[in-house]
């Protein structure tokens, strides 16, 4: 597990070329309630083209319904998302899932697929293509995970670690603009969890906009350009690890570090 883990860097940084386009993300005044219950209560938050942002925050803050905003899996009730200048409450869902992909905390993988039909399914299904054109995406992004190897086993024969591969290679392979990331790897074992932010760095290194949930306050640190810590519906406080890290200004940020750290 631990080379194949590292194979999926390696290769990645033997493709000088292999730049993505990342988008750009303006969170204006963004709520969203529950019901009754109001849970983002006016975000604001500016994603650079290329950059890594980590969101950080405690259990119950708003982390997750404020990605499943940004690709609409949930609705706003106020406010808005400018996806490279343009609001996004005005694209069809559809269409903006194809240009902010999302890794999940439990991969989301179909059990009765290979990897492989995996990576392939939402080419041919969401974006129409055929077959043949799908399967040669399907398997590059496999191999730049490190999974070519790997390609025709089912979910249940892959690691823990290796299925949140194939679920990144899979949202890579639709040519997202930005990739929301919720806690993708809370539910991996110890040993996998590095090959899995290794990935994600390099990810970041090569330009993709990525919008990263987290409690990997090393990964934090170490790849993100932005940090955001958010409590209760709210942005808290905002800035560069040093900054978040070294500095905090906020007592609630103060006492949160004190926790996790
Ligand atoms: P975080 O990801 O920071 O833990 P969430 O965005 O998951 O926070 O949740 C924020 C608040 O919204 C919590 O109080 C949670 O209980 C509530 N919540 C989350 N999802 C739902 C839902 N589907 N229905 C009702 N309340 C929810
Ligand atoms: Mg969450």
């Amino acid at each position: 597990e631990e080379v194949d883990e590292l194979d999926g860097a390696k290769r990645m940084d033997q493709k000088p070329g292999a730049g993505f386009k990342g988008g750009s993300l303006d969170v204006r005044n963004l709520g969203m309630a529950y019901g009754e219950l109001d849970v983002l209560k006016g975000v604001d938050l500016s994603v650079r083209p290329g950059s890594v942002t980590c969101i950080i925050g405690p259990s119950g803050s708003g982390k997750s319904t404020l990605l499943r905003c940004l690709n609409r899996l949930v609705e706003p009730k106020a406010g808005d998302v400018l996806l490279d200048g343009e609001s996004i409450l005005a694209m069809k869902p559809e269409k903006l899932r194809r240009r902010v992909g999302m890794v999940f905390q439990h991969f989301n993988l179909f059990p009765d697929h290979t990897a492989l039909e995996n990576v392939m399914l939402s080419l041919t299904k969401i974006k129409g293509l055929p077959k043949e054109e799908a399967e040669r995406i399907a398997k590059a992004r496999l191999a730049d995970v490190g999974l070519a190897s790997r390609q025709h086993h089912r979910p249940s024969g892959l690691s823990g670690g290796q299925q949140q591969r194939v679920a990144i290679a899979r949202a890579l392979a639709m040519e997202p603009e930005v990739i929301l990331f919720d806690e993708v790897t809370s539910a991996l074992d110890p040993e996998l969890v590095k090959g899995v932010l290794n990935l994600m760095a390099d990810l970041g290194k090569h330009g993709m906009t990525m919008v990263v949930v987290t409690h990997e306050m090393g990964f934090a640190r170490r790849v993100a350009d932005q940090v955001v810590f958010m409590d209760e519906g709210r942005v808290v406080e905002a800035g560069t690890p040093e900054a978040i890290f070294d500095r905090p200004q906020s007592p609630r940020l103060q006492r949160f570090l004190a926790e996790v750290l």
